[in-house]
């Protein structure tokens, strides 16, 4: 970790690690969800694996972050007078630095890396008003003149450095007298005003002008980065946040999204719901990497097994005349579909217990009262695991199935006891 702060990590050390990972998550056998999906945050169907290259480039990158913090070191000498006679003293760090190799080629190579890296990982559009009004003119990849990057020291000695320059208080285009006269200009400069504005996309002039001017008291003028829409300043851009920034910026959308996306045409409930809810509904790992895998397409039944030569036939274990999927196990298969409505029946009186569609046996349901939102789908979460682990013995039972639910509920409220008793100790320690 040391090491990687400042030392370029050989490439083959990396290739290294990452086939270690590897071997160790899948036990030496072939990878069943992709590596950037894995690496995915819980709510984007991830689950927050280390992705090592990121890693080691978010160490890196936080030397800007250092280079740029209050404390004085000499180090940062040497580099800040690089940058400020290369790219000039008002020259900030921002989202969509695109600096040309002809200049790039100035810097020592330890700087170059670096300003490269930032430009390839972290560049993000922006989209809000201040966001956009905060936007560096020189060096952008979105202000470009004959398609090259722009950066006029004039304009940038007479305080010109941001989109923000060009618009007034209410939001609108500032006239080329206005401008002139504001900023000291001569005639000489108004073809490079035009071309500055021409330049600027169109999409930006329009949010700023909406935006009536509310953009001015939110500006951010110092070194930053867009993330989730919204500024963020490089001084809060530790390695753990530039780290979730490149994981964010990859936008890894799983595979089995479009697998279930195509068998479901209308599904009308947001992804993040349906990946959060095995997290909301139980504490148990194991229950929650059993949805996950059905959420990934990887719950290996009879006719993915007979394929790999692993079961005999390909039929499902309960009706014995359909092919054994996700889909017909849980939601369509007669026998499967009898035992979901005994339970139903058995507590009526209890609670009301949805019947099951293809969606809902999949993803769980949403459209139930917010009271019993988590029991419900606790209980279906339950019910597919029992019929998943009962699969060798061929036979379902109420019986069976009601004492597995009951044995789980009795374990949550043992904890639950356990966990206010502790809190409770806490508490009375905590008075004293
Ligand atoms: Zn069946």
């Amino acid at each position: 970790m040391y090491l990687a702060l400042l030392t370029n990590v050989p490439k083959n050390t990396l290739t290294e690690l990452n086939e270690i990972q590897n071997k160790f998550l899948w036990n030496n056998k072939k990878c069943k969800i992709k590596h950037d999906t894995l690496c995915n945050e819980h709510k984007n169907g991830g689950l927050k694996n280390v992705d090592i290259n990121f890693k080691v480039i978010s160490l890196k990158l936080s030397w800007i972050r250092r280079l740029y913090d209050d404390n004085h070191h000499e180090w940062k000498i040497i580099p800040l007078n690089f940058i400020n006679n290369i790219l000039g003293k008002k020259f900030i760090f921002h989202s969509n630095l695109c600096i040309p190799s002809f200049i790039m080629d100035h810097f020592p190579s330890f700087y170059k890396d670096m300003i490269l890296l930032w430009s390839k990982c972290c560049s993000s559009s922006p989209n809000i008003p201040s966001a956009i009004a905060s936007e560096y003119l020189w060096y952008n990849s979105y202000i470009k003149i004959d398609n090259k990057v722009i950066n006029f020291k004039e304009f940038s000695k007479k305080g010109i450095n941001y989109v923000f320059n060009f618009f007034d208080e209410n939001g609108r285009l500032k006239i080329w007298s206005d401008f002139k006269f504001e900023y000291n200009l001569t005639d000489k400069s108004s073809f490079k005003w035009y071309q500055i504005l021409n330049s600027m996309p169109k999409s930006w002039k329009k949010t700023l002008a909406d935006d009536g001017g509310n953009f001015r008291n939110l500006l951010h003028l110092d070194h930053h980065l867009i993330k989730n829409n919204s500024i963020l300043a490089l001084k809060k851009l530790s390695p753990a946040e530039i780290y979730s920034l490149l994981i964010l910026l990859r936008n890894n959308i799983p595979t089995s999204q479009k697998y279930y996306k195509n068998i479901f045409t209308n599904v009308d409930i947001e992804w993040k719901d349906i990946y959060l809810l095995p997290r909301k509904v139980t504490i148990e790992t194991k229950l929650r990497i059993f949805q996950y895998k059905i959420l990934n397409n990887i719950l290996y039944l009879n006719k993915h097994l007979f394929l790999f030569r692993k079961k005999d036939n390909k039929f499902c274990s309960y009706c014995l005349t359909e092919e054994e999927t996700i889909t017909h196990i849980f939601a369509t298969c007669q026998k499967t579909n009898i035992l979901w409505n005994d339970l139903r029946y058995h507590w009526n009186n209890i609670i009301h217990i949805p019947a099951l569609n293809p969606q809902s046996a999949i993803f769980g349901f949403f459209q139930v009262d917010q009271q019993e939102f988590l029991i419900l789908n606790h209980i279906l979460l339950l019910f597919k695991y029992y019929v998943y682990l009962t699969r060798d013995s061929n036979k379902l039972s109420l019986v069976a199935l009601i004492k597995s639910i009951k044995k789980v509920y009795l374990l949550e409220k043992k904890y639950l006891q356990t966990m206010n008793e502790n809190l409770s100790y806490l508490t009375k320690n905590g008075e004293n």
